[in-house]
């Protein structure tokens, strides 16, 4: 038997993860994510896929975010058609992401139409919603750490990741004539004291292990996050203002909602109305309950005074006009709403109407990419261009660290000291090159590791003859 991997992404960048095992003639896609960020791996999205989607014979994904997930519409309209294994939170945050997906691409078309930028006539969308929505009946759910059998020689189990609801590390299992290989793939690994989320399963053994990367060389401060955001919504009350926390309605909203519901509680910061203006939001956090054993909060949702996600205090917010009426709130509010970093969304219209006034904050809770507004206005320009317009930016602004769903170099070197024998092989994925480097250095140093950092499309010889 001859097991071979590939890289068809989340090589030396942190998107558009997806990695093909051939095992003899068998194909196995781990993840199916999109490509983001930078015009140039954007555009890979719309390049022929490497290998014919209809010889894929399964799909197994790790988590639900878009950068693992996202490319399934267009694989499933180009002839994949088998199942797409993954844990019963993952399938349902995965149906809400691929819509929203797909009616981004379509709003993205639309508009290229509308200013005439693109060299088509008619600018396609990469998917539609409707396309989404063609990936769900092939969504098949496991439960966390049951092995599920694919074929005689074939066989995988999903362990929790931490990181968002449902996120999972994947162990496949290849059975050849002669011997048992483990295939690790650690997905994204979330961190080791996260409020809500379990910290990752320690993985004792892996024959060949694709570790991620994305936090490689950060340290994250271990400053107090719920403390800077008590005084960011303390002085915005102070001037009499409304607080703007622009978050992705996955994971980040939730963790807010939980150290704000924290804050109030302890008496640091006033009882004042929150309002949750996002469309997804509402249903990601039904999941939190429907999904209890999955994280840490589950004995905080059965009561409604303290359940972080549904009190008195807080309204969320699913229609336009609804959205559109908080414009009109003049102080004592604090307003949650998407994109995190300002690129689109409903944060837009918030942004537009508060970014000019002294006495309203806005609170970024998320790293801010290069050339976004979130950080052309936390870098302190002047003005910022939304809806065609530069707005003035005369708004507090804050940023609070200590808040990401990833682990950081030191978690990602605790978890990796987890594995009581030196795997055969590792890959870094998921990361910048720098950030896979750094981590590179430390494995080589501390745990005698000689990692590999895989290119976009290279091919590795796992085993052969097993
Ligand atoms: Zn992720």
């Amino acid at each position: 038997m001859q097991v071979k991997l590939k890289f068809l992404g989340g090589a030396k960048t942190v998107t558009g993860s997806r990695y093909l095992l051939h095992i003899d003639d068998y194909k196995i896609l781990i993840d199916c994510g999109l490509f983001q960020g930078l015009k140039e791996l954007r555009l890979r999205n719309w390049d022929k896929f490497p290998i014919s989607p209809s010889d894929i014979n399964v799909v197994i994904l790790t988590h639900a975010h878009i950068d693992h997930t996202g490319y399934l519409p267009k694989l499933v309209k180009e002839g994949f058609n088998g199942p797409i294994y993954c844990t019963f939170p993952t399938m349902e945050l995965t149906k809400i992401l691929l819509k929203d997906s797909g009616k981004l691409q379509e709003e993205e078309a639309s508009y290229a139409q509308k200013k005439g930028y693109s060299k088509h006539e008619k600018p396609q969308p990469l998917y539609s919603i409707e396309d989404a929505e063609k990936v769900f009946p092939l969504l098949q759910p496991i439960e966390m750490e049951k092995e599920e059998r694919i074929n005689p020689s074939l066989s995988f189990t999903f362990f929790n990741a931490g990181h968002i609801l449902g996120a999972a590390i994947l162990k496949v299992k290849v059975k050849g004539q002669t011997q048992e290989k483990k295939i690790v793939f650690s997905g994204d690994l979330g961190r080791y004291h996260d409020p809500i989320m379990n910290p990752p399963v320690r993985i004792p053994f892996a024959d060949i292990l694709l570790l991620e990367s994305t936090y490689g060389n950060r340290k994250q401060l271990t400053n107090k996050p719920e403390e800077e955001l008590g005084l960011a919504i303390r002085e915005t009350f102070r001037n009499g203002g409304v607080a703007v926390i622009p978050a992705f309605a996955v994971g980040r909203t939730q963790m807010i909602l939980y150290y704000l519901h924290l804050l109030q509680q302890k008496g640091k910061i006033p009882n004042i109305p929150i309002y949750v203006d996002s469309p997804m939001a509402i249903n990601v956090t039904k999941m939190y309950k429907e999904f209890g054993h999955y994280h840490k909060l589950s004995p905080v949702l059965e009561e409604e005074d303290c359940n972080p996600f549904l009190h008195k205090k807080l309204h969320y917010y699913q229609t336009q006009e609804s959205s559109m009426s908080l414009n009109a709130i003049r102080g004592d509010a604090i307003i949650i709403s998407a994109s995190g970093m300002a690129s689109g969304g409903r944060i837009l219209h918030h942004l537009y109407n508060r970014l000019p006034n002294e006495q309203d904050s806005i609170i970024f809770v998320g790293f801010q990419a290069e050339g976004t507004r979130g950080r052309k206005i936390l870098e302190g320009e002047k003005t910022v261009r939304i809806y065609g317009i530069d707005v003035p930016v005369k708004a507090k602004t804050f940023y609070i660290e200590g808040l990401s769903a990833h682990a950081d170099q030191e978690e990602l070197m605790e978890w990796a000291e987890g594995f009581t024998n030196k795997p055969k092989m590792t890959f870094l994925v998921h990361g910048e090159r720098e950030a896979a480097e750094s981590l590179s250095t430390r494995l080589k140093e501390e745990l005698d590791w000689n990692p590999i950092i895989p290119e976009y499309l290279e091919s590795f010889e796992l085993f052969d003859g097993i």
